[in-house]
């Protein structure tokens, strides 16, 4: 090697290496991503040069990336048949430009070791190899005619060598030698993981091998041909000699390159199926594919959710030209969308800014706005023209589309109209059709319940008295409700314990219950022990009815939130504990007895017993009541069989 050159890499910095090597800590594998992509590209370049006729291929060209981890010998290798380089491109490309940005760059973020994503694209992207390697060499040899193949070789300072190189076919070999902490990269289940995170749908064809298990196997070819051999057993060419047929580890052609209408719905969910290893089906996608003005595709998908309690998580992948850049980028995609599941190809997203330029910068608010837009107007679409569909997604939809409205003012514009309620017969109604069947009973107020199960009793009323409730059971209505009522105005929200109406009472003067009421209040609180309970007494027209808990609705808003933000150890009934009203109605046998026998032998046991009761169909009594009140059941029920 007489004309080996050596060199400085014309680094302003003495020592970019450790800040490097710190730079990325918790993202050390993003090495694999530049380093792949740029074969990529070399192989993409290739292939356009023959294409426009610069370049004349061999017939039985195959394109491919190789990546070869050696377990044994801690190396990974890159090889990529594509454009390659000459010595001049070594040296102006990773001699010289990878750094002409360097030293602004370190300048500018040197204390900022945690901003992450950013490395690839300040023109650093090979040397994040020195992340993870000791020493690099390069193996290149140009496409172009009478090309010398180059070889380059750095161990991580400033200082590089290079010489002639022994490659004989156009591409590019690249040799890391890992570093004692980044071992795992020779590990052929790591690599493969980081690959399938960041290459899966890369354009080229890459392939991975074991270089050890490969090596073992070839001995075996020749033992096992031997034995056989030895043994007289006949053997043919074809068995020996046929390799098992590789299988690149990505898909060059990912449903979201495809036109919508080229694909079928089995390929979206297959997509699905492969990409977010989530075996529910989704309820429909959204196929976003775009040119003009900015080049943006992609595929939403909306998932099934598993319960009513499923907590809503999604993952956006998003990709730059098939090349993985990260999940759920808050900057460019709207947080809320982030609740679905689906991947985002962007080319024009301007990645070389850090995060926090991203979310300032007006093309990427374009970008968000544009998704939000397509994701409404798929959304309202349905609802017009695919009522049905609409309502037997809406209870998955609707936390999505709830969030969205809390979240974003111009979705809301745009969904508003196509917000449904499901009633308690499990019809589907906008608010203007709630509001306006019941505009005599109830004006403005909209009854809803958050569990059917434990509001029954009111639930049964309701019915009775032809008035309709909704049922708004999701983590998300409650702040969902409050929104609803700053937006339209005059509208309120009551949950249907939170008062008695009208409609369920018979019309009677405060004057013909006043006794009764003190009567009762007086019995039940000695037989409660509780000095502080609140009673009122109604003629309920249902007498079936004995008891019941009025809360007020904004007290219960108040302890909701209460247990949302109580920090542990406050107990969030303190606030609004007292507002609690047990309502006895005069109408009903058991209320009458113990008007009739305030001293009666068995009236406590009638008071405690309506008393849980009605706390029952209001919420879960605590433990120690729910014992007493089990034990009182079974005595009362022995009265029956005395
Ligand atoms: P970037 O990819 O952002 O330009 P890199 O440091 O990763 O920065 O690479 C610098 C340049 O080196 C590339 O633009 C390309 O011209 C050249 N290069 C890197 N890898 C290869 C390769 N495998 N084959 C051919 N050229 C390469």
């Amino acid at each position: 090697m007489a004309n080996k050159k050596k060199g400085s890499l014309s680094i302003n910095s003495e020592n970019i290496f450790p800040i490097i090597k710190k730079w990325l800590y918790s993202d050390h594998d993003i090495f694999v991503r530049e380093v792949v992509s740029n074969a990529c590209d070399a192989v993409t370049k290739l292939r356009k040069l023959a294409l426009i006729g610069e370049y004349e291929e061999a017939e039985d060209t195959k394109y491919r990336i190789d990546v070869i981890a050696s377990p044994k010998d801690k190396t990974l290798t890159f090889i990529d048949n594509g454009i390659g380089m000459t010595a001049d491109e070594v040296n102006e490309y990773i001699n010289q430009i990878a750094f002409s940005g360097a030293s602004d760059f370190l300048e500018k973020y040197k204390d900022k070791a945690t901003d992450d994503q950013i490395i690839g694209h300040f023109g650093l992207g090979f040397y994040s190899t020195f992340m993870v390697a000791d020493k690099v060499t390069i193996n290149t040899l140009s496409y172009k005619e009478d090309a010398e193949p180059v070889f380059w070789e750095c161990d991580g300072g400033t200082d590089y060598t290079m010489s002639k190189g022994d490659r004989d076919v156009h591409g590019t070999e690249i040799t890391l030698y890992l570093n004692e902490d980044s071992y795992e990269f020779a590990n052929e289940y790591r690599v493969k993981e980081v690959l399938e995170k960041y290459c899966s749908f890369m354009p080229e064809e890459i392939f991975f091998t074991n270089a050890d298990e490969a090596k073992e196997e070839k001995t075996d070819v020749v033992d096992s041909t031997a034995s056989e051999v030895k043994e007289g057993e006949e053997t043919t060419d074809a068995e020996t000699t046929e390799e098992p047929k590789e299988k690149p580890i990505n898909d060059t052609h990912p449903l979201w390159t495809k036109h919508p209408n080229d694909c079928t719905e089995e390929e979206y969910k297959e997509f699905y199926r492969k990409t977010f290893l989530d075996f529910k089906e989704p309820l429909f996608w959204i196929h976003l594919n775009m040119d003009y003005p900015f080049n943006l595709k992609g595929i939403l998908y909306f998932p099934k959710l598993n319960t009513e309690y499923d907590t809503l998580e999604g993952k956006i992948k998003l990709y730059n030209n098939q090349v993985f850049i990260a999940d759920n980028i808050k900057e460019v995609i709207p947080e809320f969308l982030l609740l679905l599941k689906g991947v985002i190809d962007c080319p024009d997203l301007p990645l070389n800014v850090s995060r926090s330029a991203l979310q300032n910068d007006g093309f990427v608010k374009k970008i968000s706005d544009y998704i939000t837009k397509k994701v409404a107007d798929k959304l309202s679409g349905m609802c017009k023209t695919d009522r049905e569909n609409y309502e037997k997604y809406w209870d998955d939809l609707s936390p999505f589309i709830k969030f969205g409205c809390l979240k974003d003012d111009k979705f809301e514009d745009k969904m508003k109209d196509f917000i449904l309620y499901k009633n308690i017969d499990g019809k589907y109604l906008t608010l203007s059709d709630y509001l306006e069947a019941g505009k005599e009973k109830y004006e403005n107020t909209v009854f809803y319940t958050d569990n059917e199960q434990t509001q029954s009793q009111y639930i049964n009323m309701f019915r009775e008295q032809g008035i309709d409730a909704v049922v708004l059971d999701h983590n998300i209505d409650n702040p969902f409700i409050t929104h609803q009522e700053a937006k339209h105005e005059g509208v309120h929200f009551a949950r249907i314990d939170s008062d008695i109406t009208n409609t369920f009472k018979e019309e009677v003067s405060e004057d013909e219950l006043k006794e009764t009421t003190e009567k009762l209040s007086e019995t039940f609180k000695k037989a409660l022990d509780n000095d502080k309970l609140e009673v009122k007494v109604e003629k309920l027209k249902n007498a079936s009815i004995s008891s019941m808990i009025t809360l007020p609705e904004e007290t219960r808003r108040m302890q909701d939130m209460m247990k949302i933000y109580a920090m542990g150890g406050m107990d969030p009934n303190l606030f609004g504990g007292d507002s609690l009203t047990l309502v006895l109605n005069a109408n009903n046998n058991l209320v009458q007895y113990i008007l009739n026998n305030p001293d009666g032998d068995k009236t406590n046991m009638v008071c405690e017993q309506l008393y849980d009761l009605a706390l029952l169909a209001h919420a879960p009594l605590k433990p120690e009541a729910m014992t007493k009140f089990v034990a009182r059941s079974n005595e009362i029920l022995g009265l029956i069989t005395q």
